[in-house]
């Protein structure tokens, strides 16, 4: 059902991590998406716990430090730069809202305003124990690189620490047994810009994760122009079909550029 809210226009792109799979970063569902530690192997969504975190916190670290190197290995594409260039001819008319914690929106160009990460960064940790709400960057003397299966020594250990209070870090990620909130995470902004979209842009993203779920069946319920961007049918591709978009079948690289010069 379509109302009637203000749109201004507005242009809201929704991220996952299928934007940046050009760039050699592993999505969870492809042959990447494990992890050992001792001999069980551990899916993502397994590891990706405060859970996992309260009980092997050093083995959770050593995932996300192999993720971050993998991340820093990698360039934007040409999917992150389109996006940069519409923000530029879109200005306030566009949002960008990404899933994804590779950072490489930021590193196009796609500015800290504009781009809400709504599942943290893997660049920056914070206090295991919340003396704050503070993000610190990790420490250069980490490195940029981490083996995979690389156990983390009492050196690192000691680097992985909240600046403040001197307890255990965390890496800045919203994990799967965690709840969304606007400080860190833009729950509220980013569902307060559906209600003003005139179009909801998706690129990449496999739709298991709660916001964004949120996200693209109220702009759907409003009216908001849906295009999906996906190698494989989604539930969001489905959505699209059914309403007033699209579902463009394709690989990011491909297609996003061609389609952001349409709008
Ligand atoms: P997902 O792995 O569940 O789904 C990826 C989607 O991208 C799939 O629908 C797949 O068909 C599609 N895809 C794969 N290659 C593509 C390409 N070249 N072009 C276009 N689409 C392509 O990822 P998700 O939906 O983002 O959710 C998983 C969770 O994992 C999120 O919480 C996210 O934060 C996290 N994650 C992030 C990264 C990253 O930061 N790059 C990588 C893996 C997982």
């Amino acid at each position: 059902m379509m109302d009637d809210a203000p749109t201004d226009g507005l242009v809201v792109v929704l991220t996952g991590a299928g934007i940046s799979a050009e760039s050699g970063i592993p999505t969870f569902r492809g042959p990447e998406g494990y992890w050992v530690v001792g001999s069980r192997h551990y899916r993502p969504m397994e590891l990706a716990t405060a859970a996992a975190f309260a009980c092997m916190p050093d083995d959770v670290w050593g995932w996300y430090l192999y993720r971050r190197a993998a991340c820093r290995a990698a360039a934007p594409n040409a999917a992150h730069r389109a996006l940069v260039e519409l923000e530029r001819r879109l200005g306030e008319r566009f949002l960008l809202v990404t899933q994804n914690v590779d950072g490489l929106h930021l590193r196009a160009g796609s500015s800290p305003g504009r781009t809400y990460e709504i599942h943290g960064n893997i660049d920056f940790m914070r206090c295991a124990r919340e003396c704050t709400t503070a993000l610190h960057p990790l420490p250069d003397a980490l490195g940029p690189s981490w083996e995979k299966g690389r156990v983390l020594g009492a050196a690192e250990k000691a680097l992985l620490v909240c600046p403040r209070c001197g307890a255990p870090s965390r890496p800045h990620v919203l994990w799967f047994d965690e709840y969304y909130d606007e400080e860190r995470f833009r729950f509220q902004s980013s569902l307060a810009a559906v209600e003003r979209a005139a179009a909801l842009i998706v690129i990449g993203t496999s739709g298991a994760t709660n916001l964004p779920t949120q996200m693209c069946h109220r702009g759907a319920e409003r009216g908001a122009m849906l295009m999906v961007v996906d190698t494989e049918p989604t539930p969001f591709s489905a959505l699209a079909e059914r309403g007033s978009g699209a579902f463009l079948r394709g690989t990011a690289t491909e297609l996003v550029p061609a389609l952001c010069q349409r709008l």
